[in-house]
């Protein structure tokens, strides 16, 4: 049979079949050996059902993996939403920017979701858009308490695997909610059994939110940005400088201080948000610091 795994707890991985729909309970006896890869969730499996009443298996192969993020510790994710609050609280520009950095690196596509439209005015939410839609990304204005827009998170959703990720306050959990409504609306012995456990654990698991629509949702927002890189690669994280790539004065130019630079032009000129390079050059000093640390 093949499957999908949507959880993974001490041993044990929880395995959703993808022809019935349902959840089998697994071991991997023997994959460590003959592949010296961990399952992981996400990941697509060969798996043998040993106790079809019990409904327990066991995973005898995994299947390619699409990609794989470190954390989230995730296989096979097609995109990422981000969810932050339009106001209360007040968005954190400078965390958006890192998670976003982080899912550049790893070529995970984002979607912005700016909750809790219904306490913003015009001008607020403008100002988001001006930011962020400025640099290419798609940008959602929902309101979890008012169900307003979920059909627009959802379309996003449709047929993919998401990772959920924002820091809390921001409504994620009212909004994965709104999403979940449905699902256990229209098929309830599914997700009962995928539901099950769910608020006792904190480990990371796919939660479905219709067929063949998985989210994953990752706790501790903050922790997801890792100073692991080499400061010369930060400009290409950052979509709107790319475009300006071999326009600069300098080859190799950072952006930084070095004179005939492109983008520093193209933020004279309105082009590029002062927001976006302000937090571009904080990210590139911190790794500098590192690098003078290490040497
Ligand atoms: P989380 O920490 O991001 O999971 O946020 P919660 O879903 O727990 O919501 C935090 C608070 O914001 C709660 O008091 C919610 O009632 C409130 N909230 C969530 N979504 C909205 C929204 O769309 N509009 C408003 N005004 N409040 C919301
Ligand atoms: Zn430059």
């Amino acid at each position: 049979m093949q499957g999908r795994i949507i959880k993974g707890i001490a041993g044990f991985y929880y395995v959703i079949s993808v022809v019935e729909f349902t959840v089998y309970e697994c071991k991997a006896k023997g994959i460590f050996r003959k592949d010296k890869v961990k399952p992981l969730v996400g990941d697509m499996v060969e798996f043998d059902v040993l106790d079809a009443q019990e409904m327990k298996g066991n995973i005898t192969d995994i299947l390619p993996r699409k990609n794989q993020l470190i954390r989230p510790a995730v296989a096979n994710i097609d995109q990422a939403l981000v969810v932050f609050a339009v106001a209360k609280p007040k968005p954190h520009f400078n965390l958006l920017d890192r998670f976003l950095v982080m899912m550049e690196r790893c070529d995970v596509p984002v979607v912005i979701c700016f909750n809790k439209q219904d306490i913003a005015g015009m001008t607020e939410i403008e100002a988001l858009q001006e930011v962020y839609a400025g640099c290419g990304y798609k940008l959602i204005f929902t309101s979890a308490l008012l169900g307003e827009n979920i059909q627009k998170i959802k379309a996003v959703l449709r047929g993919k695997t998401t990772v959920v990720a924002g820091p809390s306050g921001v409504g994620k959990s009212s909004l994965i909610n709104c999403l979940q409504e449905a699902v256990s609306m229209e098929t309830g012995s599914i997700s009962d059994k995928i539901e099950r456990g769910r608020h006792t654990t904190r480990h990371s698991e796919l939660i479905l939110v219709e067929d063949n629509s998985y989210i994953m949702d990752t706790p501790g927002f903050s922790s997801l940005y890792t100073n692991d890189f080499d400061k010369e690669d930060l400009k290409y994280y950052f979509p709107e400088f790319r475009i300006y790539e071999g326009q600069c004065r300098f080859n190799g130019c950072s952006h930084v201080k070095e004179p005939g630079c492109a983008v520093k032009e193209a933020l004279e000129l309105g082009k590029i948000h002062p927001v976006r390079y302000e937090n571009y050059l904080e990210m590139y000093r911190e790794l500098e610091e590192k690098e003078k640390r290490r040497y």
